[in-house]
């Protein structure tokens, strides 16, 4: 099997699992109790929540962990009466935002999705013209999990605090793969997940800034300050900071031979002759590679690599009757005939030539 859709979900990091499993069978104890054995778990937690944002050049007391990306993003935008009358968001966020976003307009709160250009980029003029004096929350992604764009987290931020409103970033694809230094980003709010870069599912976490003004999300005992209750998930959290402080400091080396195995596949499929629309900007997350092919379908170049036993993702998705093209597809207005075939290879860093080589014959096969 070759696994190149790093996107939906990465490998996990040995090292991390083996830091994860003395917290299951070992040291089980609550990390709220008094006595020794709790007292070895709250270290563990102190330590994981210290590395991970030193990752991020944050401080410990700004990282809440959570239950994914999912419950990062849902927080963000939900849990907060200071969030105004208006919150702006993009049109290609994942639907982790722009479900709770529908969430928030179905009790009263007017929202606003930004258009983005043909390359996914948020233009900064159209976040300009949009503020107004009820924004309370901007909330635009870093990198898009479909066709890979970074936006330009900096200048969106920068426009969002010179209009007195917050502003929140879903890093889920950045973190662990990009540099990321929350005080240079100039964000309120920065979500993360850690089976995004090697880590285990169902943990993440959101930083928030000091002096952010922000509501509990989980209701009930005292744990992570207060603000999200619950028995914390000491094993994974503790997974979770081995997986990033080792994928931060391979990062450079990571980007680099993601990029190159990229520019080999693009090589390939072009020397074979090929007619494709590569998705995306320039600035790009690492490995993440978006292809419309003009006249076929995503969803059959899907299977029929998965019949060879290469695992991809499409920008569509087919029912009986229709093929639905996916709203970031949609919104960076790729032509019909070529935006039902649209695949993500999103390779990862366990990725080799080799196997890049594989993929390449695969797709080159399948589309002749
Ligand atoms: N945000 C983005 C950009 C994502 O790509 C994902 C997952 O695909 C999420 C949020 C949700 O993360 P999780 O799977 O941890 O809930």
């Amino acid at each position: 099997m070759i696994y190149a859709d790093n996107a939906a979900t990465t490998e996990l990091d040995i090292d991390a699992f083996e830091a994860m499993s003395p917290f299951l069978i070992q040291y089980y104890g609550n990390a709220s109790q008094p006595y020794t054995f709790g007292v070895k778990a709250k270290n563990a937690l102190k330590d994981a929540r210290h590395i991970i944002a030193k990752c991020i050049g944050a401080d410990s007391e700004e990282i809440y962990f959570t239950s994914c990306g999912t419950e990062s993003d849902n927080w963000a935008i939900k849990a907060g009466d200071d969030r105004g009358k208006h919150i702006i968001t993009s049109s290609i966020e994942h639907h982790a935002i722009l479900n709770s976003c529908k969430m928030m307009e179905q009790q009263g709160t007017h929202v606003s999705y930004l258009p983005v250009n043909r390359d996914g980029e948020v233009v900064p003029e159209t976040l300009e013209s949009a503020i107004d004096r009820d924004t309370g929350l901007v909330s635009i992604m870093f990198a898009n999990n479909e066709i890979g764009t970074l936006q330009n987290v900096e200048e969106l931020s920068n426009i969002a605090h010179q209009h007195q409103a917050l502003f929140h970033t879903d890093a889920v694809q950045a973190v662990g793969h990009l540099e990321i230094d929350v005080h240079k980003l100039n964000v309120d709010m920065l979500s993360a997940s850690a089976h995004k870069f090697n880590g285990p599912k169902g943990v993440g976490f959101l930083y928030v800034k000091k002096g952010t003004k922000m509501s509990s999300y989980m209701n009930g005992g005292a744990q992570e300050f207060g603000m999200r209750s619950g028995t914390e998930n000491i094993a994974s959290i503790v997974a979770m900071a081995v997986a990033l402080e080792k994928n931060c400091s391979d990062l450079e080396e990571n980007k680099q031979h993601l990029y190159n195995m990229e520019a080999r596949l693009i090589h390939r499929i072009d020397e074979a002759g090929i007619e494709y629309i590569r998705n995306g900007a320039k600035k790009h997350v690492p490995g993440n590679i978006s292809l419309s092919f003009k006249g076929k379908e995503g969803e059959m170049i899907l299977h029929r690599m998965d019949l060879k036993g290469i695992c991809i993702s499409t920008g569509s998705a087919c029912d009986s009757k229709n093929t639905e093209i996916s709203h970031v597809i949609k919104a960076i207005g790729i032509p019909e005939e070529y935006a039902i075939g649209t695949v993500r290879i999103s390779l990862g860093k366990g990725n080799t030539m080799e196997e890049v080589d594989e993929i390449a014959d695969a797709l080159i096969s399948i589309l002749k």
